[in-house]
């Protein structure tokens, strides 16, 4: 008996023979998309640039604007002899004769994207379905655009896939199937469905509401399929979606009305490192359901996706890092498929000539007849390889993606991608003609065990902490070994039940009272200030003991005498201090953010990114306090050290506000300690317990008696005492302007007894807006702008609340920002995936209801929510006709509020962006590369996020913080943060003796402590 080997190659070779009859030309050297795929091939730098025009170009209106574009995405390249050869004519005549080269422009590329989809419609494909049926080549139809952004656009697509079903089954009546045998499981109608053009609000963390919401929308389309004799297949997307699409399979396809029914399929990605376990949990529930189900296996088309995804995030990475690990996987799910041919069919959806004669030998030698299973490719690609598999009598169906070209963009573009990959097989055999020897290799012979590494941001951190430790240059930036910790990845399972059962377990100790901390001693006072729950006001989350003015000045005389000790601790000790705490952070992570989600009314997520923001600020403050704490050289001097270095400041009171209330409050307060200063803490009274919590960690952690003292109570009574303090040395402020710039007054003022001039930090609100440019990806522009202005209820400083749209882009922007903002999850944040909860308290909720009865006599309420739980919900509100001078686009609200101004053009929305008192964050929704230049030079905010959420920073990559009257310019997660919270100081010393000097001076030397620790 052959080897399996040799037959596959036997058989790839037999398939190579019949392709090259009839070669591939996609990959010939003519035309506008051969000749893109050439260049994108040679210069990965180009091809970026290429692809991302060939993104926006179908947004673009007028010639100008197409040869704008061109002429900005490649105004380096412009010289190159490569693009040249494609492009350089085009902008030569693009800058005579614009009217003709835009449309010729657009042309191409809408030529190029019918070679990748099959129709803009039902009718257009069926010309291509008939065409095909004469090659004995099925159909699978597929409607382009998934990740609808609203539930109205999450019905049209319901609706026309009905439609889509309907029209194939009518005009499809008489077809039959090529094979003939077998034929009862491959109807001829096949119809692929993306759970995310059905459902806009999916949320990776909560799949049953996803299933509740979605099964409705399937079972008239599953049942009129049925009806029909249809085949329904659901596509795979992307990992977020892959354990809400299986769950939702199991489950219809469970119900009573579909269990006995063999026509459905779902999709298995063989680069994910879990399919295996995801394929033998759905046989196994195949097997129990008793009906046949098909399974459509693929590599998958989100690779680059979801690599730099899970690096974004420093998640464990769900797919190979190696392309042959993804083939090997690939046949070994082939071979688990056919050892259950009794419950599955089998589909083998890739382009790969090995892995296709790799399932037709395996076939073989397990004795299946070819009929049972069958080979889908995509539309517009390999067809030679189509041609071939036909011919050797195998059942070959084709993936035909219908629709328009604007919501197809990102189905293009992985279809470009993927013809252009390195790694990829259709690029290997026609475009570099790779011997049909290595082409047929055994893949398991590629993996190399020294692969690609996972990336950075997953090292653990224990890995990172060795690392650190290890290095012993002192000049190295700490920056560069700081890892973020990674945010809790809730898609998977075991992070949903983590995180309900610390609900669970924090709902138990309602209630519970907190005491102030002042020198290390619990103290309790006789006041007690409740907490509550803001989505169940009747609910009590715990109570805090309420510091009055000797409280304050016992904790003012601790943290002083405290200081002497803790300002000559050596900063290595000061910030493994902060090490230890993020680690209990750690530990504590999802009993944390449950707090937070009781006392401050945060989304699950909203609440995990807090956590990790306060254990990334202990971890980062503890790198830049190892980069700061050794004296420098200034000068390399003969006969003179000079040293540079920095002392702390005495004592810090920092205030803290209730809206990221572990984060802001441990961000402050663990710069204070590290730096070796001394610290009060007051939080701000809505979250007592949340920073109660704080400060049991920094206890937890050993920080000495005094060093940080917990201090809850009045801003009005305890926090004007402390900032008038002749004691206090500093105050770090995150709160209102108001209060702020009470604080900045105030402080100002030197007192009797002062040692210090006051140094104040104070981070205050803005008025955030972003710009929507007028060839921006609307998709995203919605997606970003709603969870800007609306997540966690609009209660971010950083938060959205002025939109500024272009007047040719208005009407396009609104008629899909209302639909999406009525489509969002309001509701208690207990509940999973909610994306608007409660405001802080009832003043919030008063005040922003008057605001919103403002925004009503000053402008257009344009979308307002209704049927609001009971608590501090407010309706996630939209204002129109709003002009720049009207309080609500100049007064901050902190709510869900949005104001929609319309401008002319850029140069006015710049203006009208920058025209507020305020400068924290600004966002430019663009893909005009000049415009998103301009914007980045001319908008006044702290932070300017392009093309992304204007919220969101994370330590070390955004560095947060205002100007104007959103702050005193500091920036929170920065390396210069720290040195608000020390003096400089230079130590010179001439150390030449009669002539006599030292040769060279080190560059750092030892802190100057006395007497030297041993
Ligand atoms: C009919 C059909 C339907 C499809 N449906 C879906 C679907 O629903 N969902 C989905 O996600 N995909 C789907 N795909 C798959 C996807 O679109 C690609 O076509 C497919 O992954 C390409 O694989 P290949 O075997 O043809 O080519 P090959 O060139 O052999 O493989 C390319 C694939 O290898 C993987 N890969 C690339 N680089 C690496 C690396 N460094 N490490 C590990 N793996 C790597 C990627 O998955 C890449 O797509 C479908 C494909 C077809 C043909």
């Amino acid at each position: 008996m052959r080897s399996l080997q040799s037959e596959i190659e036997r058989r790839g070779r037999r398939i190579f023979e019949l392709v090259d009859k009839h070669p591939e030309s996609l990959f010939s050297k003519t035309g506008f998309y051969q000749r893109l795929m050439t260049i994108s091939m040679r210069d990965e730098q180009l091809k970026l640039q290429l692809f991302r025009f060939v993104d926006v170009l179908p947004s673009l209106r007028t010639s100008g604007e197409v040869v704008e574009h061109l002429q900005e995405y490649f105004a380096e390249a412009r010289d190159s002899r490569k693009l040249s050869e494609f492009l350089g004519a085009g902008i030569r005549l693009a800058r005579i004769v614009p009217w003709l080269s835009g449309p010729i422009l657009r042309w191409n590329v809408s030529e190029m994207a019918r070679q990748f989809i099959a129709g803009r419609n039902s009718n257009d494909v069926l010309q291509i379905l008939r065409k095909r049926r004469t090659e004995k080549i099925g159909f699978t139809v597929d409607l382009l655009g998934e990740a609808v952004v609203s539930e109205t656009e999450a019905d049209q697509y319901a609706a026309r896939y009905l439609d889509l079903l309907e029209g194939l089954a009518r005009e499809t009546r008489t077809w039959t199937d090529p094979l003939g045998k077998n034929s009862e499981l491959f109807p001829v109608v096949n119809v692929s469905v993306k759970i995310s053009a059905l459902f806009s609000q999916i949320s990776p963390e909560d799949p049953a509401d996803a299933i509740a919401h979605l099964s409705p929308k399937l079972r008239p389309l599953l049942r009129r399929a049925r009806e029909l004799g249809a085949f329904i297949n659901f596509d795979m997307e992307s990992y977020a979606h892959k354990n809400t699409t299986l769950e939702l399979f199991k489950t219809i396809f469970t119900e009573e009305e579909f269990k006995d029914w063999p026509h459905a399929g779902i999709v298995t990605q063989a680069y994910l490192r879990d399919s295996e376990a995801d394929l033998r949990d759905l046989i196994e529930w195949g097997h129990a359901r008793g009906t046949r189900f098909a399974v459509r296996l693929v590599k998958g088309a989100y690779w680059d996706y979801e690599t730099s995804k899970s690096r974004q995030n420093g998640w464990d990475c769900p797919v190979y890092f190696q392309k042959p690990e993804s083939d090997v996987n690939f046949e070994n799910l082939t071979e688990l498929l056919f050892e259950n041919e009794s419950v599955v069919t089998a589909a083998f959806g890739s382009h790969n000539v090995r892995s296709i004669a790799h399932a037709q030998a395996l076939a073989d030698e397990l004795g299946l007849d070819p009929s049972c299973f069958e080979f889908q490719l995509l539309y517009g690609m390999a067809g030679p390889i189509k041609r071939a598999l036909v011919e050797m009598g195998y059942r070959v169906r084709e993936y035909c993606p219908v629709g328009e070209l604007l919501p197809g963009m990102s189905y293009l573009v992985r279809r470009l991608l993927e013809n252009t990959s390195n790694e990829g097989f259709l690029r290997a055999k026609f475009a570099e003609n790779v011997s049909a020897k290595e082409l047929l290799g055994d893949p398991r012979e590629l993996i190399k065990p020294d692969g690609p590494a996972p990336p950075a941001s997953s090292i653990p951190v224990a890995a990172q902490d060795q690392r650190r430790k290890n290095d012993t240059s002192l000049d190295s930036v700490p920056g560069d070994i700081y890892r973020n910790s990674p945010l809790v990845n809730f898609v998977y399972k075991d992070s949903q039940d983590k995180m309900r059962s610390a609900l669970r377990e924090v709902r138990k100790r309602f209630g519970e009272k907190y005491p102030l901390v002042i020198g290390g001693e619990k103290v309790w006072t006789d006041q007690l200030t409740p907490s509550v729950n803001p989505s169940a006001p009747d609910e009590i989350v715990g109570y805090g003991s309420e510091a009055g003015i000797p409280e304050a000045e016992r904790a003012v005389k601790a943290a002083r005498a405290a200081f002497a000790k803790w300002s000559r601790t050596p900063f290595e000790e000061r910030a493994r201090l902060l090490e230890r705490a993020a680690d209990i952070l750690e530990r504590r992570r999802y009993e944390l953010s449950a707090v937070e989600v009781f006392e401050a009314g945060k989304p699950w997520k909203e609440a995990d990114a807090d956590i990790r923001e306060a254990i990334d600020f202990c971890r980062f403050y503890a790198q830049q306090m190892r980069r700061l704490g050794r004296p420098k050289l200034t000068q390399q001097v003969p006969g003179e050290d000079s040293y540079h270095h920095y002392w702390p400041r005495g004592v810090a009171f920092v205030i803290a506000p209730w809206n990221f209330p572990i984060a802001i409050l441990c961000g402050m307060a663990s710069a204070g300690v590290v730096t070796g200063n001394t610290v009060i803490m007051k939080p701000s009274e809505q979250s007592i317990v949340c920073s109660a919590m704080l400060m049991q960690v920094f206890e937890e952690a050993g920080v000495p008696p005094g060093v940080l003292n917990f201090l809850s109570g009045h801003g009005s009574v305890i926090g004007a005492h402390l900032v008038d303090h002749k004691d206090v040395d500093l105050i770090a402020f995150t709160g209102s302007r108001e209060v702020g710039l009470k604080i900045w007054e105030s402080a100002g003022i030197t007192r009797p007894g002062q040692r210090e001039l006051k140094r104040v930090i104070c981070e205050m609100g803005g008025k955030n807006a972003i710009i929507v440019d007028s060839d921006a990806d609307l998709g995203e522009a919605i997606d970003y702008s709603i969870y800007s202005a609306f997540g966690y209820q609009g209660q971010k400083c950083s938060a959205l609340s002025r939109l500024i749209l272009l007047e040719e882009n208005y009407d396009r922007v609104m008629e899909r920002l209302i639909p999406a903002a009525a489509s969002l999850r309001i509701g208690n944040p207990e509940e999973p995936g909610i994306m608007v909860g409660p405001v802080i308290d009832e003043a919030a909720y008063r005040r922003i209801l008057d605001y919103i009865e403002v925004g009503k006599s000053e402008a257009t309420l344009a979308y307002q929510a209704t049927d609001l739980p009971q608590g501090y919900f407010i309706p996630p509100t939209i204002f129109t006709d709003v002009k720049p001078n009207m309080r609500i686009a100049r007064e901050e609200i902190f709510g869900p509020v949005l104001s929609v101004l319309k401008v002319r053009d850029l140069d006015e929305a710049i203006d009208v962006a920058n025209g507020t008192d305020y400068a924290l964050t600004g966002g430019f929704l663009s893909r005009s590369p000049a415009n998103i230049e301009r914007v980045k030079a001319q908008l006044e905010a702290g932070n300017v996020y392009i093309n992304r959420s204007c919220t969101g920073a994370i330590v070390g990559r955004h560095p947060f913080g205002g100007f104007k009257m959103s702050g005193s310019g500091t920036k929170a997660g920065g390396e210069d943060y720290l040195l608000n919270f020390l003096v400089p100081r230079v130590v010179t010393e001439n150390t030449s003796r009669h002539g006599l000097a030292p040769e060279q001076t080190p560059e750092y030397r030892d802190e100057f402590l006395w007497p030297k620790p041993q």
